[in-house]
């Protein structure tokens, strides 16, 4: 598959948790990185012993890496991070950065309120 792939770490590597990449073949190049001969980015986090994860994938464009970078932290795009309320950006059939993320953040608001009862 053609498209946008997002790597989420067992535990942060610096100040990273993910990683943001885009592939002619999804499927052979995340194959890559996980097995240590991604770029050099990824070569460090697996030297590191860190597990990477491929936390979603979205076929596209090189434009939709540029735009999930842009609208970062990746963590709202990424279902390991937020299971119960990630983004999904508009080019994966999301309605967009600004109604999905009103959702998530009433969702998340709901939550914290409830939490400190
Ligand atoms: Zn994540």
């Amino acid at each position: 598959m053609r498209g946008v792939y997002l790597l989420h770490f067992a535990s942060p590597f610096g100040l990273q948790q993910h990683y943001v990449g885009w592939s002619s073949d999804v499927d052979r190049r995340v194959a890559h990185h996980l097995a240590g001969d991604g770029g050099e980015f990824t070569r460090s986090v697996f030297r590191r012993g860190i597990v990477m994860t491929l936390a979603a994938s979205w076929p596209g464009e090189h434009a939709y890496e540029l735009w999930l970078k842009k609208h970062g932290p990746v963590a709202r795009f990424c279902p390991l991070c937020s299971p119960d309320g990630y983004l999904l950006p508009p080019f994966a059939g999301g309605s967009g950065p600004y109604v999905g993320q009103r959702a998530w953040l009433a969702r998340r608001a709901a939550r914290q309120a409830s939490d400190s009862r």
